[in-house]
């Protein structure tokens, strides 16, 4: 078979089915982690091990709903340098912060490989008909082509959606993160047969998204939003995925503008991540998601309620 992607898993290859039409979906849920993730640390910082800890605690003993469970491999240069330059990718392993938020952690350069790897594996599976989802750290959204900042190295989603588009794929990416993916925009701006849609929170981090562009749809939200008013505009955003007809969807799955989160000040309920969940079920296109943010302790519970609705 000739794989419209080919990937590199733990030396060997896997590729992607040979036609660009997907096969039929079937409703295991693939989750992609590797606790490899979890062995960097900077005290004190928001975006903890303890995050990814509890989560895949949870969800290894819960009993909602039947995970088929996936290690992903360390990506490759080749897509990544479709998205980052080659001096971006160097710096990961220079041992210079990158900003107070984006610490030279010892092995992040590794870390952010890994999470590149499970979007890429995500794809892969979503494209084979299965919903996936890789819950990894380091997020990836507001990295930029020439920069790590956010808590972010490599973009994972972007490079995932241009992997795809490079292969002839029509990519839609929903990011549902409660701040601008500013990184993912920068790099998808201007990109034929790619959208990007992103519902978060402004005035906030980064202070980008605060209008549409091109194939670049915001819909920035006041600060403490009325529930249901930021609920309607996830349902706006989420119409526009549906009407670019795509052949895949890229989700940012980020958590944080539950009304817990410590780092925005938006107003949603647990609920209304599993009602997410649900859009992506019913749009019956290849979708996969990836973790970005969400720093509340209620976050275990949240990505669950999240794959129960997309299980359904
Ligand atoms: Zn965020």
């Amino acid at each position: 078979m000739t794989g419209i992607l080919t990937l590199e898993r733990s030396g060997r290859e896997a590729t992607l089915p040979s036609s660009v039409a997907p096969r039929a979906l079937c409703w295991s849920m693939i989750v992609i982690s590797d606790r490899r993730c979890l062995d960097y640390v900077r005290p004190g910082h928001p975006e903890s091990p303890a995050r990814v800890a509890r989560t895949l605690d949870l969800l290894e003993t819960q009993g909602d709903i039947s995970i088929d469970w996936r290690e992903p491999f360390l990506a490759t240069d080749a897509p990544i340098v479709r998205v980052h330059s080659p001096e971006h990718l160097t710096s990961l392993s220079g041992g210079v912060d990158f900003d107070a938020d984006t610490p030279a952690l010892p092995g992040i350069s590794e870390h952010a490989r890994r999470s590149v790897g499970g979007a890429l594996l995500a794809m892969n599976c979503a494209l084979d008909g299965h919903p996936a989802f890789s819950l990894l750290r380091p997020p990836g959204h507001h990295a930029t082509p020439e920069r790590a900042m956010g808590f972010c190295y490599l973009n994972q989603v972007a490079i995932a959606a241009m992997e795809a588009r490079a292969n002839g794929l029509r990519v839609a990416v929903f990011d549902f993160d409660v701040h601008h993916g500013n990184g993912t925009e920068e790099i998808l701006h201007g990109k034929t047969d790619v959208l990007y849609v992103s519902v978060h929170q402004s005035p906030c981090y980064p202070g980008t998204g605060r209008s549409s562009r091109g194939n670049c749809r915001n819909f920035p939200m006041a600060p403490e939003l009325p529930r249901d008013e930021y609920r309607d505009a996830l349902s706006m955003a989420w119409d526009d995925v549906v009407q670019f007809r795509p052949d895949l969807v890229a989700v940012s799955a980020g958590f944080d503008a539950y009304r817990g989160d410590p780092l925005a000040q938006e107003l949603l309920e647990g609920e209304d991540f599993e009602s997410l969940g649900r859009d992506l079920r019913s749009l019956a296109v290849p979708t996969f998601a990836v973790l970005e943010g969400g720093y509340s302790t209620d976050l275990p519970d949240l990505v669950l309620g999240f794959l129960r609705g997309w299980e359904g």
